[in-house]
């Protein structure tokens, strides 16, 4: 069995009980009896590949393979072991089991980096069990605050009393200068690279990010009674504002996206116009100045609408993450690499949320996007090619080769 489809094996084999914390599907939340096993299956994987597994303070699973200068930092390659509520297979373990496998190579072949190479498993991305996402990362990161940990899960069981020590979880940071760099790979969650016939791609960094809460206030009045020309429909309003929201995304041929995801109508009854919507905008791109024309040209819109149709409103801003580039370097070695196997050379940006996000407080990281099936993620339906991940195998050790090749321990 090749190295790519052995990955894709070994996530099947994750992707039911005792690794599975639900029944006929894939829920793993971080620190459940389905996380143990999982960590504890790979922990055996990880010895195999030649690996000295290890556990850090923040329960994540560590997979270490020496390198030959001693006190030179660390390559990190890895992902999340945890996964969503009747999630794929394949979102985070993936990139784990993608990374022992690079490391698997090296030890058969009797080969050592100057670096130590470390395979990460991160526990918590999704925020699969406690109301924190990417805990993990950030703990290694070294950018969670104490406060942070003082959460629960649905059950009200805290994340001591789920088996970590609270006074030991933020040593698992790591010092600044122990980490050359941090290496994800991931599927890619969307279409892009399917719809190019492309097996891999070089991801350009997380997409800035905006959400906005917006409230349109018009007037309720009764279905049967109130003439058209006298209404103040919220629900008619909002409508044509989602339309205008859609169109200014759809109009920027870039990697700008734009999402109203939830709305509400209130009072909500089928016999009375509705006073008040409420709607979420979710505005993303690569590039923070495009997002953020993109959402200038969104509010002027929804203000012109809300005047033509004299509706009150009020919009507020929720949520601002800036954008997270990988680094330029690292992502010159990763074409590279591409190339070097023979495959066309793709950059894409990451519309979700990663732990390379998080990593790169630390380290200059670099991410490469594996195509999955049609695009679909958080679902059992996630479905990734062998062969996709034999050439995405192919590339990460490419890349940890020129890597080594550009080493300079000065
Ligand atoms: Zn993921």
């Amino acid at each position: 069995m090749s190295g790519g489809a052995r990955a894709v094996a070994r996530c099947d084999a994750l992707g039911v009980a005792p690794y599975s914390d639900m029944e006929g599907g894939l829920y793993r939340g971080y620190l459940n009896p389905s996380y143990t096993a999982a960590q504890d299956a790979l922990a055996g994987w990880m010895a195999q590949a030649g690996m000295a597994v290890y556990r850090d303070a923040a329960a994540n699973l560590i997979g270490r393979y020496d390198g030959t200068q001693p006190g030179a930092p660390a390559l990190l390659i890895g992902s999340h072991l945890d996964s969503v509520r009747d999630g794929g297979r394949y979102d985070g373990p993936l990139g784990i089991m993608l990374g022992l496998e690079a490391v698997a190579a090296l030890h058969q072949s009797g080969k050592r980096l100057p670096f130590p190479i470390e395979v990460i498993a991160f526990g918590d991305e999704e925020g699969s069990r406690f109301p924190a996402a990417m805990l993990t990362s950030r703990a290694v990161a070294g950018t969670l605050a104490p406060e942070a940990l003082d959460i629960a899960d649905a059950d009200g069981v805290s994340l001591s009393q789920a088996g970590v020590s609270l006074s030991d979880y933020l040593s698992a940071a790591r010092g600044p200068g122990t980490t050359l760099a941090y290496l994800e790979a991931h599927i890619e969650q969307g279409p892009v690279l399917e719809a190019d016939g492309l097996a891999v791609g070089t991801v350009t960094g997380i997409a800035a990010q905006l959400r906005y809460q917006a409230v349109i206030k018009g007037m309720a009045g009764h279905a049967g009674t109130s003439s058209m020309p006298l209404r103040r429909d919220a629900v008619a309003g909002a409508a044509e504002m989602i339309l205008a929201i859609e169109k200014i995304a759809r109009a920027d041929a870039s990697d700008l996206v734009a999402t109203v995801g939830r709305i509400e109508a209130l009072p909500g009854a089928p016999n009375v116009i509705a006073g008040e919507v409420r709607f979420t905008i979710d505005i993303r791109s690569g590039e923070e100045a495009r997002r953020d024309r993109a959402a200038e040209a969104i509010l002027d819109a929804l203000a012109s609408i809300a005047n033509h149709r004299d509706l009150n409103y009020a919009i507020q801003r929720v949520h601002d993450l800036p954008a997270s580039p990988c680094d330029p370097a690292l992502m010159d070695l990763m074409d590279a690499a591409t190339a070097d196997a023979g495959y066309p050379i793709r950059r894409l940006v990451s519309g979700a949320g990663h732990d390379a996000m998080v990593m790169a407080a630390l380290c200059p990281t670099a991410m490469l996007f594996i195509r999955c099936k049609h695009g679909i993620s958080h679902n059992p339906a996630e479905h990734v090619d062998p062969a996709d991940a034999d050439v995405a195998l192919q590339v990460m050790l490419g890349f940890i080769d020129r890597l080594g090749a550009t080493f300079d321990p000065a």
